[in-house]
This record gives structure tokens, C-alpha cells and sequence, in this order.
């Protein structure tokens, strides 16, 4: 298992083209608009090499019997998947901020799951390749993104109705050695610090979009992959101050970039699906099923933090004792618990596929990320409530160090005489990048939007059992009482 620096310096090695903000980066690593968000995912290095995390952040390779990360394993018991959870909240506690590392994690468990079930109908060989790769993967320790969901173009149109058919990534050519893809893929967490892109189709798919029902692995320097990192709020604080970035080790989100596919040249050996359109929807329920599972972890490790550091600047503006406040706080501690209650439970729910793996209930695992749409913004709305409107209006690094109004800053930001100005400020700043902007975006659209939770949850809701329930308990169908 890599190090944390191990897994900075394979990255120095790669050459992947990234842009973000008009410019062309040399070293994603050595870029402060990127180092956040490395930082997050190096943690997740470094905390499986520490004794206290190892139980939760390593696990035994069923396909070597070799101790590997365990954003690298494939769940095979109801404990692996309840592990993955704490594993999370374990994690978002130390970054307070999204560690990206999961979602490749979720689309390994899913194409692994789905290949073996390809090949049983259709004798293809996906599966055998993609062990291959997935030993790769485990003994070189990588960091995978997870790149599913397309630009989509006019929703009202299907991928092979598009008039532009890029705004789904596609096959555009088959040769001997491989396929050739174009097309794009949105808001992927984690791509220009990771190793390799597993690329997932985002929706159910019909004969005719037979071309877009395409799964593949490219590595992030493959030419004619192209990243354009994605403006988060108040990102350009990362380059100009540190005081008031307020996280300042591991940022407010993922890291999302748009990843082009300008006519990508993709070998076989890393090709898991061509074609196969009747499974476009097991793959993209499996993976959503994975991701959504796990924002009861994720975002409770936050919430912890969150929650932390809501009740220090209490303390620091003397309200801690107030009952309202005491109140909101049991609140917030109360919304945060619920979601991974969510979490624990589709995972001891989860269940064996024909491939042997194990997944988490998919009906429970959407109410999860559900429930994360509203809980997380319920949290920081209480944040805010206690914080006050200081929250918007705190003046800046620059001129609390200014040699002339410094001191006011510093004598009139102070709460308490005996804390300094500075702890209420750096409170207020942390609370700022975890609450406002982009951060809570990602709550509500991260692992798909509300609305695709609650399409897979009608899906799994088995109405019609719930209303023969009710006609049983009615007595409907038996003998009329009255006759008229
Ligand atoms: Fe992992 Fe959570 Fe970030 Fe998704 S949002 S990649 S589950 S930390
Ligand atoms: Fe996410």
C-alpha cells in the first residue's frame, strides 16, 4: 500500500492535461488550486498505514490474499459494507471535506459485479479482464474516479436522438486492438488527482443507444483526455490567503472536473462493456446504490466536524449556555446521526450477488442520500442560525494584519476577554467553507440529484403490496355488507 507522499509522487509522474481558469497546469500536485483537495485524498493513503485506522481502512484482496487499501476491495460480507461506512465518517471527521476516493471505489464494486453477469448471459470475457485490472489497481495502490454522469444535452431526447451526439460519451469506432470513444463526462470528483478514470454510462439505455452503452478505463494521461477543473466558491482564496480559506488543509469539496474524450483510443483488455445495453441500468443501480450508501458516512464525518466547531464558536461568543442554542445543537447532532443510522442499515441490508460480492439495499441506500439533501442543509442552516450574520461579514486576513485598523479587527472581533479574536475568526472562516456555496451543492447533487433518488425508490417502493396490505386489513373483496 502506497503513503501518502508515495501516492503524490506517482502522481508528479503523470502528464494529464488540465486546465482551470484559462490556464494549461504543469503539476496538479504542486498547484495550491489543487492541493486541498490531493491533501484529502492522500489521508486516505495515510490513515490505512496507521494502527488505529487499519481495521477499518485496510482489507484482505480476495483475488491475492494481500492486505490493500480498502478503497481498493470488493465488498464480500455485510461487514465489509458496514466497515466502508465508518471507514467514511472516519475519514470526513479529519478533512472536513470530501476525500474523492469512493467513487471509483463504487464503480470497481459495480462493473465487478455486472462484468461477471454480462459474461454468464453472453459469453463475452469483461469480467476476466476486468480482474486483471482490478489487481492492478489493489497491488499499485491507485486512485480510481468514478466518471458516470454525461452532459445529457436536451434531456428530452435519448443519447442516440441528441443532436450533438458527444453530450453522451459514445464508440465511435472498433478496430482489431479496441474501441475508439468521444463524448464527455460532468462533475467528476477526484479526476485530475486520480490515476485512472473507470467511465460508466449515466442511464438506462435501448437498442438504439447500443453505442453509448460503453464501460471502459482509460489512465488520466491517455491523449485526447482533457480535464477543465471546475470554480468552486471562494476558490481563488486557496492562491491569495490562508487565514481565510478556512479549511485550509483539505478545502470544501471534491475537486470536480469536466473530462473530455476527444477520440480516445481505449485497448480491449480495458473495455467492460460494448454494446450490452440491457445492462446500462444494473451498472449505473449498482454504482448509485454504492455512492449513495455511503453519504451517511461521509457526510456524517463532516457533520462531526460541523457540529465541532458550532458549538466552539458558541463558546467563543458566550451563547453555549443560551437553551435555544443547546437546543439547535442536539438538533444538529440529532439530523446528523439519523443519516448514518440511514447508512448502517441498507448496509447491514445489503445482500450476495452472482458474482459473490456484496452490495447495500438499494431502496434504503437512496433514502439515505435522500434524507443527506435535506439533513445536511438543515445542519448548516442551524450552523448559521447560531453562528450570526458575522458569518457574511467578517473582515479579512488583510486587514486584521493591517498595521492600521488590525487592532480594530482584532478588538471588536473578540467574543469572550479571554479568547483571542483570532479563534472566533478561524471558527467563523471554517464554518464559512463548510456551510456556504458549493459545499452544501454537493450534498444535494452529489451521487446524483434528489429526483434520481426518488425515481429508483418508486421503483423498489412495491406499491402494489403495500395496497394489498391495506385491502386485506379492509376486508376489500370479501362479502358485501351492504347491497343496494
Ligand atoms: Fe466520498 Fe463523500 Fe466525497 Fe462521495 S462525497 S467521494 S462519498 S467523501
Ligand atoms: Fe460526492
Amino acid at each position: 500500500m502506497k503513503s501518502g507522499k508515495e501516492y503524490r509522487e506517482s502522481l508528479r509522474k503523470l502528464r494529464p492535461e488540465v486546465y482551470y481558469l484559462g490556464e494549461k497546469i504543469d503539476s496538479v500536485v504542486d498547484h495550491p488550486a489543487f492541493a486541498p483537495h490531493v491533501n484529502a485524498a492522500a489521508l486516505t493513503y495515510d490513515m490505512a498505514l496507521a494502527p488505529e485506522f487499519e481495521e477499518l481502512l485496510t482489507a484482505t484482496s480476495h483475488l491475492t490474499g494481500e492486505k490493500v487499501n480498502r478503497f481498493t476491495h470488493i465488498h464480500h460480507s455485510h461487514d465489509d459494507l458496514v466497515k466502508k461506512v465508518k471507514m467514511l465518517r472516519a475519514i470526513g471527521q479529519q478533512t472536513g471535506s470530501c476525500f474523492q476516493r469512493c467513487v471509483g471505489h463504487d464503480g470497481l464494486n459495480a462493473v465487478y459485479s455486472v462484468t461477471y453477469e454480462i459474461d454468464r448471459k453472453k459469453g463475452t470475457e469483461y469480467h476476466r479482464r476486468f480482474i486483471e485490472l482490478l489487481k492492478k489497481v489493489q497491488s499499485e495502490d491507485l486512485m480510481i474516479s468514478g466518471a458516470m454522469t454525461d452532459p445529457k444535452g436536451d434531456r428530452r431526447l435519448s443519447p442516440s436522438q441528441q443532436r450533438d451526439p458527444d453530450v453522451y460519451v459514445h464508440v465511435v469506432e472498433r478496430k482489431s486492438d479496441g474501441v475508439v470513444v468521444s463524448g464527455a463526462k460532468m462533475h467528476i470528483t477526484g479526476a485530475v488527482n486520480s490515476h485512472g478514470h473507470l467511465v460508466m454510462p449515466t442511464a438506462a439505455m435501448k437498442q438504439e443507444d447500443a453505442d453509448y452503452a460503453v464501460c471502459f478505463y482509460v489512465p488520466v494521461d491517455t491523449p485526447g483526455v482533457i480535464h477543465i477543473f471546475g470554480r468552486q466558491t471562494n476558490d481563488t482564496r486557496k492562491c491569495q490567503c490562508f487565514l481565510d480559506q478556512g479549511n485550509v488543509d483539505y478545502g470544501m469539496v471534491g475537486g470536480e472536473a469536466l473530462i473530455v474524450f476527444d477520440n480516445v483510443f481505449v485497448p480491449w483488455e480495458h473495455v467492460f462493456m460494448c454494446g450490452e445495453y440491457e445492462f446500462a441500468y444494473e451498472l449505473v443501480e449498482r454504482f448509485a446504490t454504492a455512492h449513495r450508501q455511503n453519504y451517511g458516512g461521509c457526510k456524517t464525518g463532516l457533520a462531526d466536524a460541523l457540529i465541532g466547531a458550532t458549538y466552539a464558536l458558541a463558546q467563543v461568543q458566550g451563547t453555549d449556555r443560551a437553551s435555544h442554542v443547546r437546543d439547535k445543537i442536539v438538533e444538529m447532532v440529532h439530523l446528523a446521526e439519523t443519516l448514518y443510522c440511514c447508512s448502517i442499515a441498507c448496509s447491514c441490508q445489503g445482500y450476495a450477488l452472482p458474482a459473490g460480492s456484496y452490495m447495500a439495499d438499494p431502496l434504503l441506500a437512496n433514502v439515505t442520500k435522500l434524507n443527506v439533501t435535506r439533513h445536511i442543509y438543515e445542519i448548516a442552516r442551524l450552523a448559521h442560525d447560531i453562528t450570526g450574520g458575522i458569518l457574511a461579514t467578517a473582515p479579512s486576513e488583510n486587514d486584521w494584519k493591517d498595521p492600521r485598523v488590525g487592532k480594530y479587527v482584532d478588538k471588536y472581533m473578540r467574543g469572550v476577554a479571554e479568547v483571542p479574536a483570532e479563534t472566533r475568526i478561524r471558527l467563523i472562516r471554517l464554518l464559512e467553507s463548510m456551510t456556504c456555496g458549493t459545499a452544501l451543492v454537493e450534498s444535494m447533487h452529489g451521487a446524483g440529484s434528489p429526483q434520481a433518488q426518488r425515481i429508483m425508490i418508486e421503483r423498489r417502493a412495491n406499491l402494489e403490496h403495500k395496497k394489498r396490505l391495506a385491502e386485506k386489513l379492509a376486508k376489500i373483496g370479501e362479502q358485501p355488507l351492504f347491497v343496494c
